[in-house]
């Protein structure tokens, strides 16, 4: 079957009225469907984050979501060898825009204790634009909460078509 061409957000996103793209900033930003990309210690963490004591579905954030053509917030949490940042990459690309990334803890951020090592990537930005960098090896589901915050202060100012213009963040 050939490959249907990618949707484009068109100059409406840029275009449109202000309050326009305030509403539609606000319901994205709290109906983030999150797809965790876990590879080691650190998904644990992300795990206790979406549990009762710190509950970021109250954040609007839903863990669920059922792959990366479902999801437009990606969690990479651990380690990314080199041999699996292919498989970052290609899950990355299948979600739809507007797409969004969390690297977090120091391995996804930078390879954490494991930057010298020959099979370690150093960092997830090597492979795909990040958001959102949460530091910590691993950080505390709080630091999380903190960084799902500031991803939706970041969504809240954003303009698509802006994010999405060649040269823009998401290009
Ligand atoms: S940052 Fe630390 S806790 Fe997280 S995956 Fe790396 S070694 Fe494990």
């Amino acid at each position: 079957m050939a490959d249907l061409p990618m949707p484009t957000l068109g100059p409406v996103a840029r275009l449109a009225p202000k309050p326009m793209r305030f509403i539609l900033n606000w319901g994205r930003r709290y109906s983030l469907w999150a797809f965790n990309f876990g590879l080691a210690c650190c998904a644990i963490e992300f795990i206790a984050t979406t549990m009762s004591r710190h509950d970021f579905i109250r954040f609007g954030v839903i863990p669920f979501a059922n792959g990366p053509r479902q999801a437009d917030l990606m969690i990479v949490s651990g380690t990314v060898t080199d041999k699996m940042a292919p498989a970052v990459k290609r899950l990355y690309e299948q979600m739809p825009d507007p797409k969004y990334v969390i690297s977090f803890g120091a391995c996804s951020n930078t390879g954490g204790p494991y930057w010298d090592s020959y099979c370690v990537t150093k960092g997830v930005d090597q492979i795909i634009p990040v958001d959102v960098y949460v530091p910590g090896c691993p950080p505390r589901p709080e630091a999380l909460l903190y960084g799902i915050m500031q991803l939706q202060e970041k969504i809240a100012a954003e303009s698509l078509g802006d994010r999405y213009a060649p040269g823009g963040e998401g290009a």
